[in-house]
């Protein structure tokens, strides 16, 4: 947030701002460290010595005011001094070694927490994302003055965000209610809560805020006569009882009263309990002894009572609320607490972290205090009921979760334990089973690494990797990820045992002089129907885990043959017949006219299998295209009345034409390798070559082929990919 160089440089002497803060301080802590705090004052002032806001205030007068934000809730000294230099780490040369020297661990503790809070980014509404990364600011601050400081920092980039430009506004206020505000609100601290609400407010819907405060100008004085009125009363009726109480007008914000009106869809008009009384009392007795002589003085209104000191908020907020029809009707809002409730309703948790003498007692009391408040920041655990809840105080819910982020920014949410494998499986399935390596924080690290709370992670993925490795399996901690190795392994072993009997029933017809060609797919489908499989795949799986037997699979193939094949020697006349057949025979059917000329479109080459439609040119009779070409999606806007429906004749005997693309890595005998497998399938080659060489010896291949079905092609294609330095070959379809 600093800036090096600014066009508008004021010239203010921060020592007078150091020494209203320490005015402040010795207030409530008459025993300060006055020169150690000085010290802190003295390292940020030289630290951040030529950096200036956006504002062209001198930098160090930020870390100041966040540290007096603090001063006001009084927090301890560790709490100041760190907030006076939470951001010399991040912007300066100031090390957390040097911090250590000269402030002690716990202060520096505190530092380099907000630092890496720091490193969050705020990148998605998603009601998933902005949860997790309040859980996150949380996990991440082992020491809860750590989300005070950041809370009191946000504070003040909010009071000072006028010269930032809009976008920024936008964001950070956004963020601020969404993040920031929610935080304050769970730890208790209401000072800040609402004054965060407000600015975030302001600038995100300023005309609703214009108007709001318009109305406060106009009304407030009609409404405080109101008030006082109805607090002389009171007052007397408590002197009666002998009730000794603190009773005080309480204005209410501008955007508690922005979402009363949004919220209950009320008319500004209709909104009267701007101004409400609190009255403040030495006991619970009195509470409910107050609350008695109030409803009656007024009438309640039904509904709006709420016990909160025998029901506490989810962060312990005690008070007894009650709204009545008061003076000329009007409703009117009166909150009943003790001064301990009231002292907790402030500051929430931070009133635990308040100056006390003698500072904290001891670790282990300060360690319950961090527990306790990871339970009440548990936003996953709204209970109704709060006797559940001071139950679920005893189990410590974050420890199960790990968060981390992206190299953007992301936050992701995984089971403590989880490592860098289980984040790659929670990124992509790809990413997981194509991770060769991660970084954390920028360091490369061995891939079953555990995360830790914070750490920025990121996949290194190869393209010619071929799956994940097995012993993952005894690593990962997530279910998905754990699943996803599984189907990779099982999906793998499928494609084996299908190779597996492919090559056996190639063997056998090799060994009868057949091959695949001479017993196309259909016979293959006719033949797995028979024998109960859904499909040649199944069928070659089966061959290959030998739960059919190959034989029995051939000699059907071979009855099935001979059953199509004419029998009889052919004839002059026959042999004219089928020459005459062939010239014509494009192996397509279209329905209703048997003479005419058939064209395979060039463009997308659509081999048996694919889905088809048939064009009617002018003059050259039906080209046939894939549903997907882009031909066909160009000319269905214009001719639609030209297509036809065509299918393919599975008796006839054709041949087409089909691209392939091959990468790989070049090597000697690599294109030997790729035209045998080709050649095993007896296809014939119109056309090869090669695309790109580059630098890093990867090499792509097209080859044009003549094939008889899809199935074949297929084939071929997963038998390339088993040639090693091969990492993908597949058919060329027309561009989507
Ligand atoms: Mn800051």
């Amino acid at each position: 947030m600093s800036l090096k160089l600014s066009s508008k440089i004021k010239n203010i002497n921060t020592d007078l701002i150091y020494n209203k803060l320490v005015k402040k301080i010795k207030a409530y802590n008459p025993d300060v460290d006055d020169q150690l705090l000085h010290k802190a004052y003295l390292i940020s002032k030289k630290y951040h010595q030529n950096q200036y806001r956006k504002s062209g205030e001198p930098f160090v007068v930020h870390p100041l005011e966040v540290a007096g934000i603090l001063a006001d809730i009084e927090l301890d000294q560790i709490s100041i001094i760190s907030a006076i230099l939470h951001d010399v780490i991040e912007d300066t040369d100031y090390s957390l070694e040097m911090a250590k020297k000269e402030f002690g661990q716990m202060t520096t503790n505190i530092i380099n927490g907000v630092t890496k809070l720091d490193k969050i980014v705020f990148s998605s509404k998603e009601e998933q994302q902005v949860s997790n990364i309040r859980k996150m600011i949380i996990a991440m601050s082992e020491d809860v003055r750590i989300v005070l400081v950041k809370l009191a920092d946000r504070l003040h980039n909010m009071r000072t965000l006028s010269p930032l430009n809009e976008e920024k506004r936008h964001i950070n206020s956004i963020e601020t209610l969404e993040v920031y505000a929610p935080i304050a609100h769970r730890l208790g601290i209401y000072q800040i809560k609402s004054e965060l609400e407000n600015l975030s407010f302001k600038y995100l819907h300023p005309k609703e805020y214009v108007k709001i405060k318009d109305m406060f100008n106009e009304k407030l004085e009609e409404r405080k006569s109101l008030v006082d009125e109805a607090i002389k009363i009171v007052n007397k009726k408590l002197k009666e009882v002998k009730i000794s109480a603190d009773i005080s007008g309480r204005i209410k914000t501008y955007y508690s009263v922005y979402n009363k009106i949004t919220k209950q869809n009320r008319k500004f008009e209709d909104i009267y309990d701007i101004v409400a009384i609190r009255i403040i009392v030495n006991d619970v007795k009195s509470c409910y002894a107050v609350l008695g002589i109030i409803h009656s003085l007024w009438k309640p209104v039904p509904a709006r009572f709420k016990d909160f000191i025998a029901n506490p908020r989810f962060n312990m907020y005690q008070s007894l609320h009650t709204t009545v029809i008061g003076i000329n009707g009007k409703p009117l809002e009166i909150q009943i607490r003790t001064f301990e409730m009231h002292k907790f309703a402030e500051y929430g948790i931070a009133a635990h972290y308040r100056y006390k003498e003698g500072g904290f007692k001891k670790l282990s009391e300060f360690d319950k205090r961090v527990a306790w408040i990871r339970q009440i920041l548990d936003w996953q655990k709204e209970l109704k009921d709060p006797r559940d809840y001071m139950e679920s105080l005893k189990l410590d819910l974050f420890e199960e979760e790990v968060f981390v982020f992206t190299p953007k920014g992301k936050v992701v949410n995984l089971p403590r334990g989880a490592t860098t494998i289980d984040f790659a499986y929670q990124i992509h399935s790809d990413v997981g089973h194509n991770a060769i390596g991660a970084k954390i924080n920028g360091n490369m690290i061995p891939i079953e690494t555990v995360l830790k709370n914070g750490d920025i992670v990121e996949i290194i993925v190869s393209k010619t990797k071929k799956g994940p490795s097995r012993d993952w399996l005894n690593v990962v901690k997530t279910s998905r990820a754990r699943n996803k190795i599984k189907q990779w392994f099982s999906k793998e072993q499928r494609q084996e045992t299908y190779n597996a009997g492919r090559d056996i029933m190639l063997k056998i017809l090799r060994k009868n002089g057949l091959s695949f060609k001479s017993a196309p797919l259909e016979i293959f489908e006719e033949v797995a129907k028979e024998i109960n499989f859904r499909e040649v795949d199944t069928l070659f799986r089966g061959i290959g885990s030998h739960k059919v037997s190959a034989h029995q699979v051939f000699t059907r193939i071979v009855k099935k043959l001979s059953q199509t094949k004419p029998k009889k020697e052919l004839t002059i006349e026959d042999i004219h017949k089928k020459e005459a057949e062939e010239k014509v025979s494009s192996g397509i059917k279209v329905s209703g006219m048997e003479e005419v000329l058939v064209t395979i479109a060039r463009c997308c080459n659509p081999v048996p299998g694919d889905n088809i439609l048939g064009y009617i040119t002018r003059g050259k009779g039906i080209s046939v295209h894939r549903n997907d070409c882009n031909n066909v999606n160009t000319l269905m806007s214009s001719e639609k009345q030209r297509f036809i429906e065509v299918v393919w004749d599975k008796k006839a005997p054709y041949k087409f034409n089909a691209e392939i693309q091959i990468e790989a890595l070049d090597r000697t005998k690599l294109l030997r390798d790729i035209t045998n497998v080709i050649g095993e399938y007896d296809l014939n080659i119109l056309r090869a070559n090669s695309l790109r060489i580059d630098k890093s010896g990867h090499v792509k291949f097209r080859f044009l082929i003549e094939i008889s079905n899809k199935y074949i092609l297929k084939d071929v294609i997963n038998n390339i990919r088993q040639i090693d330095s091969v990492y993908d070959a597949f058919r060329v379809l027309p561009r989507k």
